[in-house]
């Protein structure tokens, strides 16, 4: 018999090694392995979902006739070497994985890796993507998927007549915050679920599964029809809100199903593209989605691979503050939309991309703190986290600790854009217009203080040397600084 190993991320039959394989020949090995769960304190959904959503698809594999080695074991590698001393295979086999660190792993153990196809742009693909260009960008990528892969297109032209549909998207969230947000299904959790919640940590931080998140492909899969029925027709034009009343508002939460296999970005777009040409969906939202998934999603992919494994360790900016308290206490921080971000995270270890962005991240990218520790708290935090994803968007476009190599320019920003698109400064003891004084808000402090901070590094960059030269000619700038080192300190200390 052939072993067909299949990593955690990677629960779908139809991807490589799987889609290869027959109950007659092959035999299929899944390791949950005990080092990777006791290294961090992961938030009791995430590790819930990984492990709940594997063991279902053990059975899932067994009802088609695999026979199935669940292996229990102190490490990846340990739980290979039993099952090969037990089973004897002729050749063990596996679908690329999707973390550098496991690929090493792969090829350590003699395992053959079976090319993926789990996301839509192959990393051998990118490379014809790349070749010549001077410079990568997300925007020009993204014109050659939707080209390549026939998503929105008419013959060789955009439908609609434009690639972009930013301009109707992006808009601040409604006035009244209006409350037909439609209310993301839950899941009954069944024996399988029950059977992974008893062994939690009982100190793990965060809410305990609820049924938030699906855990087996079917429900996955209804998520997925109901994001496209109910709420994708919204998607596009509050993309970028925040509101203090709602969580999810009009995003997908399809996330960390793609990110397991239990759905394919394929069927995923596909779907979309199936509601747009039903004329179910407007354009803008129906590209507005289609970019993130087959523009972000792939770039994202592809940038991890080009830049490791340098990429986990990179601090362009010299960001050398620890992770600050207020992201792993239970002390409640005053800044209402830190507050409000966290407790999503809290509640169902998720936060949607803007409070990710331009909450959690840019106050990361101006505090200076260090991207390694702030990747591995959102790593261990979020429920659809996985270092190909988390690397890229942490380190490179939230922190712009890569030099530049994925976001051209630092995603800093005061409070202004947060009151811009959100709800958020109405409630907080901090004014969002001050930069100085006592109820100065800390994410103007300090914005005005990173740019100070690092004018000679972005003095020449052309999307923000205007900023940088506003910063110069401020007429405080030494209060500025002043109450930057105070805001730094009651950050430190847990205060602020
Ligand atoms: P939607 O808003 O509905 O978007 C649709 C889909 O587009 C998402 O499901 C996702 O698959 C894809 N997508 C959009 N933007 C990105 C992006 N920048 N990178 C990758 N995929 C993208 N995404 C993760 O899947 N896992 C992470 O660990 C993760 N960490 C992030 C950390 C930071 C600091 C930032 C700024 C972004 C991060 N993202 C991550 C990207 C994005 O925020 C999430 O994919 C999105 O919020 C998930 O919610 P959703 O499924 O409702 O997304
Ligand atoms: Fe956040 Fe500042 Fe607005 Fe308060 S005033 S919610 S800290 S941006």
């Amino acid at each position: 018999m052939i072993t067909v190993l299949v990593f955690g991320d990677q629960l779908n039959a139809q991807i490589g090694a799987l889609a290869q394989a027959k109950p007659e020949t092959h035999q299929v090995l899944l390791v949950e392995a005990a080092d990777k769960i006791g290294s961090r304190p992961w938030h009791p959904q995430r590790l819930h979902l990984y492990l709940s959503a594997m063991r279902h698809f053990a059975e899932e594999l067994r009802a088609t006739g695999f026979d199935v080695d669940y292996q229990i074991a102190p490490s990846m590698r340990a739980g290979l070497l039993t099952h090969r001393e037990k089973h004897q295979p002729t050749r063990v086999v596996a679908t690329e994985p999707n973390s550098y660190r496991a690929r090493q792993l792969c090829l350590s153990l003699g395992i053959e890796m079976i090319r993926s196809d789990q996301f839509l742009c192959h990393p051998d693909d990118f490379a014809a993507f790349t070749k010549g260009r001077k410079s990568l960008k997300m925007e020009d990528f993204y014109r050659w998927q939707r080209s390549r892969l026939g998503y929105l297109m008419d013959a060789d032209q955009p439908v609609g007549g434009r690639w972009n549909f930013d301009e109707d998207n992006r808009e601040p969230p409604p006035k009244d915050g209006h409350d037909r947000w439609p209310i993301p299904p839950i899941s009954e959790l069944d024996d399988i679920d029950r059977e992974v919640i008893a062994l939690l940590p009982e100190d793990a931080k965060g809410a305990l599964p609820h049924g938030q998140w699906a855990t087996t492909r079917s429900d996955a899969l209804s998520r997925l029809d109901f994001f496209v029925k109910h709420v994708l027709p919204m998607f596009g034009p509050h993309e970028d809100a925040m509101l203090a009343n709602n969580w999810h508002l009009a995003h997908s939460l399809l996330s960390p199903y793609l990110n397991l296999g239990l759905l394919l970005p394929s069927e995923v777009v596909d779907a979309v593209q199936k509601a747009f040409n039903e004329g179910r969906v407007p354009i803008n939202s129906a590209e507005g989605f289609i970019r993130q998934v087959i523009g972000w999603r792939e770039f994202i992919w592809n940038m991890y691979w080009k830049l490791m494994p340098e990429y986990v360790a990179m601090n362009g900016l010299d960001a050398q503050r620890s992770l600050p308290p207020l992201f792993t206490s239970e002390s409640q921080t005053q800044m209402n939309c830190m507050s409000h971000s966290l407790q999503a995270v809290h509640d169902y270890g998720w936060a949607h991309h803007i409070q990710r962005l331009m909450v959690l991240g840019n106050f990361g990218l101006i505090a200076g703190i260090n991207p390694k520790d702030f990747t591995d708290w959102m790593s261990y935090s979020f429920v659809d986290a996985a270092e190909w994803v988390m690397v890229p968007n942490v380190v490179g476009m939230s922190l712009h600790a890569d030099g530049g190599q994925l976001a051209t320019k630092p995603y800093a920003s005061g409070g202004a854009y947060i009151d811009r698109m959100s709800d958020y400064c109405n409630g907080c003891v901090y004014d969002r217009k001050k930069r100085v004084g006592d109820n100065a808000c800390p994410y103007t402090t300090l914005y005005w203080d990173f740019m100070l901070r690092h004018d000679e590094q972005f003095v020449r960059n052309p999307r923000v040397s205007r900023q940088v030269h506003a910063a110069r000619k401020l007429n405080d700038v030494d209060v500025v600084q002043k109450r930057a080192q105070q805001v730094l300190s009651l950050l430190d200390s847990g205060d602020l």
